[in-house]
């Protein structure tokens, strides 16, 4: 008799985003209209970098001659890729990644989820509250969590709230953490770590040899030179993080899939007999074992976000969601809102007005002027009373959105 996961049974139901396609349905059904502007889903709208199209057209042909196929390649990508990615993100930041500490994949999603593989069940976990819910998910999935609470936490995480009340920045933990997750800037309040926050959670796991799991998804939204894009620039950090990146976001590479985690060769777990175990060794196993490499195709189109006219077409496309996010954050405050995020993400978080649920004022948004956002309570529980926009619309389509809550 086959047994499941039954760890898979502790989990909510995804029930999200099929909530919210249900009452938009249910919605232009009976008003019989399509006439509605969605800013809830986290994906790009605008189409790829000409450089990264030229470029994947350009490896497609290669393929096709027999000169310039290409079978597999190395689990951990190309070296003229991971090279790429040293030089342009790091060490032009002051940060020594080296090359070899770059593993390139098909995603930051899977990537998050699969660095659970190399690392002990028993280890204590902190997400923040609100909270990107692949941390959480996959944490469960694998029996690192107890049962679901009622109010959807689950037994045996901790969580770090971010609110307004303590400027959606997370309070180190009372107790000792082995593993953290940071998303910053952060995916759904748009907060950003300065360097002097940031320090505080490098030393707090350097202390406590706990491992941060950070998430840089965001890092080209960041218009603030203050703020870091990797945690490397913090002094230390290549002794106690790992940290995801992506080009899903900055090249819009949502669905051509490529991303990358930097595993530092410094990097140490401990075995149960609290042996120091090099932490590189095992996920580039784990790669090797379970992953068989990006597409080459994928990769020339990732190699050319690097190019000279790459870098600028990426930053056009970083200025025009960075600027939509600037006049929703201005429209939204000019109608009497909260606003916080927008300034170095992509992500507006509304303060719900008059004690509404998150899901009282999705509706709402939806009934009044047929604009769809993303409830912040589906982030979690500390998310209750918040609201999500993204900047990940046209033009036309953010400036309507505003016209049509302004008029409310
Ligand atoms: C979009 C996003 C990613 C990117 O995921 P990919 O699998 O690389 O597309 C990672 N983390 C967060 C928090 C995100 O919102």
């Amino acid at each position: 008799m086959v047994q499941v996961n039954e760890n898979y049974l502790k989990l909510k139901a995804g029930y999200l985003f099929p909530e919210i396609a249900k009452r938009v349905k249910k919605y232009s059904q009976s008003n019989q209209t399509s006439n509605i502007i969605k800013l809830g889903i986290g994906d790009v709208t605008e189409p790829l970098p000409k450089a990264c199209i030229d470029a994947m057209g350009k490896a497609l042909n290669e393929m096709g001659t027999s000169e310039g196929f290409m079978g597999y390649g190395p689990e951990q990508g190309y070296s003229w890729l991971r090279e790429k990615i040293s030089e342009h993100d790091f060490i032009s930041r002051g940060c020594e990644i080296l090359p070899e500490e770059i593993f390139i994949s098909d995603g930051s999603k899977c990537d998050s989820s699969n660095i659970l593989d190399i690392l002990g069940k028993d280890n204590s976990i902190a997400v923040t509250d609100p909270v990107y819910p692949v941390y959480v998910d996959s944490n469960v999935m694998t029996g690192r969590t107890g049962n679901a609470n009622e109010n959807g936490t689950y037994q045996g995480l901790t969580y770090l709230a971010i609110n307004e009340e303590n400027d959606f920045l997370p309070e180190i933990p009372k107790n000792k953490v082995d593993i953290v997750y940071l998303c910053f800037p952060n995916n759904p309040t748009g907060a950003t770590l300065t360097k002097e926050d940031l320090k505080k959670w490098v030393d707090y796991a350097l202390q406590n040899k706990s491992l941060i799991l950070f998430d840089a998804a965001y890092e080209a939204f960041i218009q603030d030179n203050h703020i870091p894009h990797s945690i490397y620039e913090i002094e230390g950090a290549k002794d106690c993080a790992i940290e995801f990146r992506s080009f899903s976001k900055n090249a819009g590479f949502t669905g051509v899939r490529c991303a990358y985690t930097v595993v530092p060769k410094k990097l140490l777990g401990f075995s149960s007999k609290n042996e120091e175990i090099d932490l590189w060794p095992l996920w580039n196993r784990r790669q090797s074992t379970k992953f068989n490499g990006v597409s080459y195709i994928v990769q020339k189109g990732a190699e050319a976000v690097y190019s000279q006219e790459g870098k600028k077409e990426v930053r056009g496309l970083i200025n025009f969601y960075m600027e939509n996010a600037k006049i929703m954050k201005n429209k939204l405050q000019i109608a009497g809102y909260k606003v916080y995020g927008g300034e170095n993400a992509p992500y507006i978080w509304i303060k719900v007005p008059n004690k509404m649920t998150s899901w009282d004022f999705f509706d709402f948004l939806l009934q009044k002027v047929g604009v769809v956002g993303t409830p912040g309570s589906g982030f979690g529980l500390s998310g209750e009373g918040y609201f999500r926009l993204s900047a990940f619309n046209s033009r036309a389509n953010v400036i309507d959105a505003m016209e049509r809550i302004i008029n409310i």
